[in-house]
């Protein structure tokens, strides 16, 4: 299965959707960049989960800053518990998290990478916050932090959304950003980086009544992964034991990536730690006032917190497939339309007759409508292929029968089959067929 991943990594590289960070200097640990089709497909599941989260009478959309008030993270928890422990070996100076040693490498200090035994240092917490410096001096008092999650950022605007909206408890606050964290290892493509985005939300409710809306939510998320492609049987979710230091109750799911499960959703039911902490740390209440009871109410909050490039990744290995097609193997990214980076590609049969003028013509109707690309160079099964391995749902040829009815054949990606329609109805037809589509067979 580590084979798959490889060639998944060259692909995203070669087809311009994920390229390593600053990969003219040799690349920087646990960075990614997203190509041209991997920017689309990205924004394609953000905003996916933006509909489904925020298109709703109780969720509010949010963008808060990266940087906030330092005073932040020590209320959160974050300046004294965001530490994984540290262990160096003092021969081959590799670094590890201690939770990835096995016993038996543990009791005898030996290490994973040059296999050493008795080299091994105790391990140390290793606060993952990365740090830097508001205004032209490095002390102390002048430190900010890059945020590790985008929660913290929804807390502390709790009462300005709720005051601004007029909102009503139960409701929520959804937002969608950039967070950070020095991870001790990373690894595994875009699973674990250092720098990463999360569509979170976070939602308020009264006391007592948030086991009903943990329940909600977990249900509504459950739900939501078809829509972007991925099918139950891939995916699980599995209570935490123990529990961080702010949750009541937690849910992950998980997604099976070739190299095992792997969390991409945490659902926490978060008490009302947070905007306690908040209150107390800036000395503000964060109380909603209830008309009906007169009473001001410190809510509970509900989260849902999902990674969107640990999603992309998710997408990436669910939709690889490579089949036996005439004796030849075909690689096709089966995506659901929904996200797919293009929608079609337009390809006229040979570049004459004017085939390639009205194929350009109906290019450039259609991308008013969605992204969709011209391609005229090479045999058409070759242009074909090319679409396929980027998961391009129809190709849409124009030939010489074109030129008599005004007919073009639309084939798919999946079955390969290839039918006529009317370019009069071209997009609607395919508008028709993206929402229709259903998952093949594995
Ligand atoms: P893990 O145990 O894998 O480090 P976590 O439990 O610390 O994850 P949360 O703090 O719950 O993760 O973050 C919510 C989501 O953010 C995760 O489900 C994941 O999708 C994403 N995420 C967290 N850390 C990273 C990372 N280093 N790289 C990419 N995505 C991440």
């Amino acid at each position: 299965m580590a084979n798959v991943m490889d060639k998944l990594v060259s692909l995203c590289k070669r087809r311009g959707f994920i390229f390593q960070s600053s990969e003219v200097y040799g690349g920087l640990n646990g960075c990614w960049d997203y190509g041209p089709l991997g920017v689309e497909l990205l924004r394609n599941i953000k905003d996916t989960w933006w509909k489904a989260m925020t298109y709703r009478e109780d969720v509010e959309g949010l963008d808060a800053s990266i940087l906030m008030h330092p005073r932040v993270w020590e209320a959160s928890g974050h300046v004294d518990n965001f530490t994984d422990p540290l262990i160096d070996c003092k021969n081959c100076k590799a670094r590890f998290r201690d939770d990835t040693l096995t016993e038996a490498q543990r009791s005898a200090g030996q290490c994973p990478v040059c296999g050493n035994k008795g080299v091994l240092t105790e391990p140390r917490a290793f606060n993952l916050m990365f740090k830097t410096f508001v205004g032209p001096v490095e002390e102390d008092n002048s430190r900010v932090y890059l945020r590790p999650e985008t929660a913290q950022g929804i807390y502390v605007n709790f009462l300005n959304v709720q005051a601004a909206m007029r909102q009503k408890l139960p409701f929520g606050i959804a937002q969608i950003g950039k967070a950070f964290r020095n991870e001790i290892n990373t690894k595994n493509f875009l699973f674990r980086t250092r720098e990463f985005e999360q569509m979170e939300m976070q939602f308020f409710v009264k006391p007592g009544t948030e086991n009903h809306w943990f329940d909600y939510w977990r249900q509504e998320r459950w739900q939501w992964f078809s829509q972007i492609g991925l099918p139950e049987k891939r995916l699980r979710l599995r209570e935490h034991e123990k529990l961080a230091h702010y949750a009541r109750a937690a849910f992950d799911v998980e997604y099976e990536f070739p190299f095992g499960w792997g969390e991409i959703e945490g659902l926490h039911n978060r008490g009302d730690f947070d905007l306690g902490q908040h209150e107390k740390f800036s000395g503000k209440a964060l109380r909603y006032f209830d008309e009906e009871s007169r009473e001001k109410i410190l809510p509970f909050v509900i989260e849902t917190s999902i990674g969107a490039s640990r999603t992309t990744m998710a997408c990436l290995v669910e939709a690889y497939r490579e089949e036996e097609v005439e004796g030849e193997t075909r690689v096709v990214m089966r995506f659901h339309p929904r996200i797919a980076p293009l929608k079609a590609a337009i390809l006229p049969l040979v570049r004459r007759d004017g085939m390639d003028e009205l194929a350009r013509q109906i290019t450039t109707q259609l991308r008013s409508h969605f992204p969709v690309f011209y391609d005229e160079g090479g045999a058409i099964g070759r242009r074909y292929r090319r679409m396929d391995e980027i998961g391009t749902p129809y190709c849409v040829t124009v030939d010489s029968q074109t030129l008599q009815d005004q007919t073009v054949t639309v084939r798919e990606r999946d079955s390969m089959a290839q039918d006529r329609v009317p370019i009069a109805q071209l997009r609607e037809e395919i508008t028709r067929r993206m929402e229709t589509w259903t998952m093949p067979p594995d």
